[in-house]
C-alpha cells in the first residue's frame, strides 16, 4: 500500500480563503476588520520566523495585524501590563503571545492573564476546561488543524483507536481531547511510555507530536493506518522533516500528512479562524 498525501497547505488556502470571504462580509456590514496582536519577546531565530508567518497571513485575509515586539529582557510585570492593555482594547479580537518565554517569565501567568475570548491560541485554562467538557470554544489550533486533516480523509473517526505520542499542553494533550471528543478511542504516549512501537503497531490513527526527527520507524505502523506528522526538526543535511520516517511510513498507512505542507500550514490557518469567532464571540 501507498498512501495518500493529506495536502495541508490546499486544506489550509481553502480555510483561509473562507476566512477572508467572511472577514469581507463583516467589513461590508459596517463592522471592523477582526485584529489579531502578535506578542514577541527575545530573538529566538524559530519564533520570529512563525511570528513573521503569522503576521503576514493575517493582513493576507483582510485583517488587522498588530505587532508587539518586546527585549528577552522584559519583566514579567511589563508583559502582563501590555496583555492587560491589549485585553481591555477593542479592536484586538486575539492576542497570541508566541511561545517559549525566556526564563524570568511564567508562562502559565501569561497565559492565565490573557481575556479566555481573546486567547486564539486556545492555551487558557478555560478554553481548555471548555475542551474536556466536550464544549469547546477557542481550539488549540495546532490540533484543531489536525482534525481537519483527519476530516479531509473522508473516513469516519468514530471507534478507531487513535495513539497520540506527546503530551505536551500545546499539542499531545488537546490533540487527545479532540480524537476522544471525536469518539475515538485513545492513547496517549510520552517519554516513561513502555513498548511504544508495540502501542503505536495497534493504532488506527497514529498522531505523532515528539520534536525528534524521524523517530516513529515505518514497521511501527499498521498497514493501513492514518498517520499525521506534528513535528518539525531538523535533520542532519539540515532538511526539514518531521517525527515520522515518512519513506518508510508511506508504504504502510492509508493516509499520511507530508512535512513541510502538512499540519504546518493548518496551525496559521486556523489561528485565523479562531481570531474570526473570536470577533464573533465579541460582538455579543
Ligand atoms: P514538547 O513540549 O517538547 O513535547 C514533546 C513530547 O514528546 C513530550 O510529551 C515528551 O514526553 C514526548 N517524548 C519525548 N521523547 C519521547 C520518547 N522517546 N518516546 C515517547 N514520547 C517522547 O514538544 P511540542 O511543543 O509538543 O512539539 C512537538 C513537535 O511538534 C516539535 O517538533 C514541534 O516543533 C512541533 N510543532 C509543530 C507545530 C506545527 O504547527 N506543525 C506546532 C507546534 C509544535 P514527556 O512529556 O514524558 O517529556
Amino acid at each position: 500500500m501507498v498512501a495518500r498525501i493529506i495536502d495541508g497547505k490546499a486544506v489550509a488556502e481553502r480555510l483561509r480563503a473562507s476566512v477572508r470571504a467572511r472577514v469581507a462580509e463583516r467589513v461590508a456590514a459596517g463592522g471592523a476588520a477582526p485584529g489579531l496582536a502578535v506578542v514577541l519577546v527575545g530573538e529566538n531565530a524559530a519564533s520570529q520566523v512563525y511570528v513573521r508567518s503569522k503576521r503576514k497571513t493575517t493582513d493576507g485575509v483582510g485583517m488587522q495585524s498588530l505587532a508587539f515586539d518586546l527585549p528577552a529582557t522584559v519583566a514579567e510585570a511589563e508583559l502582563l501590563a501590555l496583555v492587560e492593555r491589549l485585553n481591555a482594547d477593542r479592536a484586538v479580537n486575539g492576542i497570541l503571545v508566541q511561545l517559549p518565554l525566556p526564563k524570568q517569565i511564567d508562562v502559565e501567568r501569561v497565559i492565565e492573564r490573557i481575556d479566555p475570548r481573546k486567547d486564539v491560541d486556545g492555551f487558557h485554562p478555560y478554553n481548555v476546561g471548555r475542551l474536556v467538557l466536550k464544549m469547546p470554544l477557542l481550539r488549540p489550533c495546532t490540533p484543531y488543524g489536525c482534525m481537519q486533516l483527519l476530516a479531509e480523509t473522508g473516513e469516519s473517526l468514530i471507534g478507531k483507536h487513535a495513539v497520540v505520542i506527546g503530551q505536551s499542553n500545546i499539542v499531545g494533550r488537546p490533540m487527545a481531547l479532540e480524537l476522544l471528543m471525536a469518539r475515538c478511542t485513545v492513547t496517549i504516549c510520552h517519554s516513561a511510555t513502555r513498548d511504544l512501537p508495540g502501542i503505536v503497531h495497534q493504532a488506527d490513527v497514529v498522531v505523532a507530536a515528539v520534536g525528534k526527527a524521524n523517530f516513529v520507524q515505518g514497521d511501527w505502523i499498521r498497514q493501513g493506518a492514518i498517520v499525521v506528522d506534528v513535528g518539525i526538526n531538523r535533520n542532519a543535511d539540515g532538511k526539514l522533516v518531521g517525527d515520522i520516517d515518512f519513506a518508510a511510513a508511506q508504504e504502510r498507512a492509508s493516509w499520511i500528512t507530508p512535512v513541510p505542507g502538512g499540519v504546518g500550514p493548518m496551525t496559521i490557518a486556523t489561528l485565523l479562524a479562531n481570531t474570526l469567532r473570536a470577533a464573533e464571540l465579541q460582538d455579543v
